[in-house]
């Protein structure tokens, strides 16, 4: 014998029933069958809201009981010839009939009790399993339909009835020795109480009537078939590319159901352990799918984290006060009195200093909790040993389940760490000393985001997702969108990165698109979109709630740098080649840093110094390994070397500027260039990832620009210049007749940071110094005698571009 459960989808229309239909025929002549069936997927939700529409006095039940009754005899009609409906039509209207009775005897009284619920929900499986036995019965399959409520014995806890199991056993037993029938329908979800009356089983009962029925017959196997192809890594409807456990533990599947993976109601799996038999979730979709075994043999994988479910509309009570400590029996107190008001516990955690116990619940119960408890304790909270009874709503519960979790030593280390890194803020934390289970209580808003980023971090073959929000779509930025999308396929293959786009803007309009926006059509899209509002941009970041996000900066812009605190505090790391934050006063440029520290995530700005070279990263590392710098000394301006490289007289000086601005090698504004203030911000730059404390005020830096060239707007500056030609090709001449270059150089050393031109001969590292590159030389107490030589293109998009996506990857790997 073996029983199997058919859910509320799997028999929704004429079209899933005949599919159950084919999938039973073969295997209806090999063995006994008990089915047990659903609802049509949605009628107990139809029925409760008639009842309730008619307890409120709204007669709008009537229109919601036609649609129940029109449903039911439409698919009578399609599943029976028209020879063999009458009796089941007739049966459905009765059935109706009685419904619309109660309903409208419960809208005249306005009162409706739980057993009147009980006895409404009832004729979802009345009908659904009476129609499905007719269908079997006209395709030449004899069978039986039971009721279950003869078989199935409760008590009076109506909507969420506690089986009797002896008695139940002993007359599912005596049914089924009876009976000479091998195959049986029988509804699922309804039962009786000890005098008759209807009561159900709880919201996804029929799973648990199966369950029940397998354990009384000793079945040989119980199958659940439902819509989605077994139990899964995680709620399919949170996260996208949960994979099937093939095999699954009755423990693990147990803790699964019963923190909210809705595939099996949480019951269900007590019985069948008990018993031993093999339980299988298949899909009725997908009969071929292998599905899920849950069964009691251990099984070999590679996982130790089974899977990850979550159980939103979670309270949290927090019994708190200082005359707890010590004395017995608060703990006993609490729970008789949330048992006594039938509060079912979730999670429970108590602080070793014993000062407070902290009770997960279901929110629907908080009121009730909180009453009795401060009822409970009302002559302690009197004498100020206890304080009131702290209710917290909006939370939800998170967890990671697996029976191999014990074994494996830094599970919930990576559970937090990974949580944390995403600005999720855990409440209360509990662990059964099984250690099968880690559970987290979370805000709601939280959910999706943590079991993303836990699926991510523990089922390795699954890819993580990246989400970046980039303003920005000028030289830098429209390169860097486009090599995000020539690399695309290689960070999913070899990285396991999914890295998305979702946001983009520029000075003029803001696009999101959660799922990605199409980086082949970025422009366009852009073009058509809202008008940019920054703050609102940023909002978008936090309102998002994405994990793994990326606030990328690729302007030049002070408000942009104006918002990284704002961005940093939602958990969100940045990735910026604009300058502004990092060369901005010491006091912002440490607040900055010791955010992202705070909120565990990174703010990082390689290409503010030599564009793509890794000249920052260097830095860091000889710190970290313990070195010390003692001078630094660079050429670190693209845009000056270019200038000073082409310049020899033969073109005009503002020409040659021009050229450099034509060519993408300057700021946005040129004068930051020619004026050497780039050149101070990024000594500076590295003088501060160095240690030193140093401000811009305190750089020397000997201009070669006359002082009226910086006064005015760009036009200015360049016509300015055309007229200082005479200055500009003296300096040429000067170091060209000694047989030198000119090198626009930063010097560190000594706490002290100075730029200027200078004089370079041949003999000097920075002669052969072509083109727009740069060089940073690193004297260490490592790098004595020969410095460490960072040297290439240190201006570019292109190269800035790379740059910046290598501080993204760099962002989300470490
Ligand atoms: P039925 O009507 O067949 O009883 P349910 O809707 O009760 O089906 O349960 C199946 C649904 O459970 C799936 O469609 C899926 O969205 C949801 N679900 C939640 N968590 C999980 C999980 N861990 N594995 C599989 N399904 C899950
Ligand atoms: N029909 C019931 C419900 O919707 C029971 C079930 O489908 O398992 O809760
Ligand atoms: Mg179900």
């Amino acid at each position: 014998m073996r029983v199997l459960k058919f859910g509320g989808s799997s028999v929704a229309n004429s079209e899933n029933i005949n599919k159950i239909v084919s999938i039973l025929k073969d295997r209806l002549q090999k063995e006994k069958l008990v089915v047990v069936v659903s609802a049509l997927g949605g009628t107990t939700d139809a029925l409760i809201s008639s009842i309730v529409l008619a307890s409120k006095g709204n007669d709008l039940y009537k229109e919601e009981l036609q649609k129940i009754e029109n449903r039911h005899l439409e698919m009578v009609k399609q599943l029976l010839p028209v020879s063999q409906q009458s009796r089941v039509l007739s049966m459905v209207k009765q059935q109706c009939n009685e419904i619309e009775d109660i309903c409208n005897g419960v809208y005249l009284l306005q009162e409706l009790t739980p057993r009147t619920k009980d006895r409404v929900m009832s004729f979802g499986e009345l009908l659904s399993s009476q129609i499905i036995s007719a269908k079997f019965q006209s395709a030449g399959f004899e069978n039986k339909w039971v009721d279950a409520r003869k078989m199935i014995s409760t008590n009076s806890n109506y909507e969420n009835a506690v089986v009797n199991f002896e008695v139940t056993s002993q007359k599912i037993h005596d049914y089924f020795s009876a009976s000479k029938e091998s195959f049986f329908i029988v509804p699922g979800f309804i039962a009786s109480d000890k005098n008759g009356i209807t009561t159900t089983l709880g919201r996804g009962g029929s799973d648990y009537t199966a369950s029940i029925v397998a354990a009384a017959l000793d079945a040989s196997a119980l199958e659940i078939w439902t819509d989605v192809s077994g139990m899964m890594t995680a709620d399919p409807r949170i996260v996208s590319n949960a994979k099937i456990i093939p095999h699954v533990l009755y423990r693990e599947a147990m803790e699964l159901s019963h923190f909210g993976a809705k595939v099996i109601y949480p019951p269900t799996i007590q019985p069948v352990m008990k018993k031993n038999i093999p339980v299988w979730v298949k899909s009725t979709f997908a009969p071929e799918h292998h599905g899920t075994l849950i069964e009691n043999s251990s099984i070999k994988t590679d996982s130790s984290v089974r899977g990850i479910s979550s159980i939103s509309k979670i309270a949290l009570l927090s019994l708190e006060g200082s005359g707890m400590a010590g004395i017995p029996g608060f703990s006993k107190r609490l729970f008789e009195t949330l048992a006594n008001e039938q509060i079912n516990v979730i999670l429970i955690t108590q602080s070793s200093s014993e000062h407070s116990i902290c009770v997960g619940i279901e929110e629907a119960s908080a009121e009730t909790a909180k009453r009795a408890v401060d009822e409970a304790f009302a002559i302690e909270i009197e004498r100020m040993k206890v304080e009131p009874l702290i209710v917290e709503k909006d939370l939800a519960i998170i967890a990671l389940v697996g029976d191999r979790m014990k074994s494996h030593p830094g599970i919930s280390g990576k559970m937090f760490s990974a949580l944390g890194k995403n600005g999720v803020n855990v409440r209360a934390i509990s662990q059964g000393s099984s250690e099968r289970n880690i559970s987290a209580v979370i805000a709601t808003k939280d959910v999706k985001k943590a079991v993303n980023v836990l699926h991510e971090e523990f089922f390795e073959t699954t890819y993580k997702q990246v989400n970046l929000f980039i303003a920005g779509t000028g030289n830098v930025g429209s390169r860097l969108l486009s090599q995000l999308l020539q690399q695309q396929n290689y960070l999913q293959k070899n990285l396991h990165l999914s890295v998305r786009v979702v946001g983009i803007a520029n000075s003029k309009k803001m696009l999101f698109n959660e799922k990605g926006i199409d980086l082949k059509n970025w422009k366009e899209l852009l073009q058509n979109s809202e008008a940019m509002n920054l703050s609102q941009f940023v909002n978008t970041i936090q309102s998002k709630n994405l994990r793994n996000s990326v606030f990328v900066d690729v302007t030049a812009n002070e408000n942009v740098a104006s918002q990284y605190e704002d961005v940093l505090q939602q958990s969100v790391s940045i990735v910026a080649c604009n300058k502004i934050a990092a060369s901005s006063k010491l006091r912002r440029y440490e607040k900055i840093k010791n955010l992202a520290r705070e909120f565990n995530v990174h703010f990082l700005f390689e290409t503010n110094v030599g564009a793509g070279l890794p000249v920052i990263g260097t830095l860091n590392d000889l710190l970290l390994s313990g070195d010390k710098i003692n001078k630094i000394e660079a050429v670190l301006s693209g845009t000056l070397n270019f200038v000073f490289n082409h310049y020899d007289g033969t073109e005009s000086f503002a020409k040659v500027v021009r050229q450099a601005q034509d060519e993408g090698y300057t700021e946005p504004d040129p004068r930051l260039d020619l004026s050497g203030v780039d050149v101070v911000r990024k000594i500076m730059i590295l003088a501060r990832e160095s240690g030193e404390k140093i401000e811009m005020e305190d750089i020397e830096n000997n201009a070669f620009m006359p002082a009226e060239c910086m006064e005015g707007s760009v036009e200015d500056f360049y016509n300015c210049m055309g007229r200082n030609e005479a200055h500009f090709k003296k300096i040429f001449d000067e170091a060209n007749k000694a047989g030198k270059k000119l090198k626009f150089v930063a010097t560190y050393e000594n706490g002290k940071a100075k730029v200027g031109l200078q004089q370079i001969d041949s003999s000097h590292d920075f002669y052969h110094l072509y083109g727009k590159d740069n060089v940073v030389l690193f004297y260490t107490n490592r790098y004595t005698g020969q410095p460490l030589v960072v040297k290439g293109a240190g201006a570019g998009a292109e190269v800035t571009a790379s740059g910046v996506f290598a501080d993204i990857i760099r962002s989300v790997r470490i």
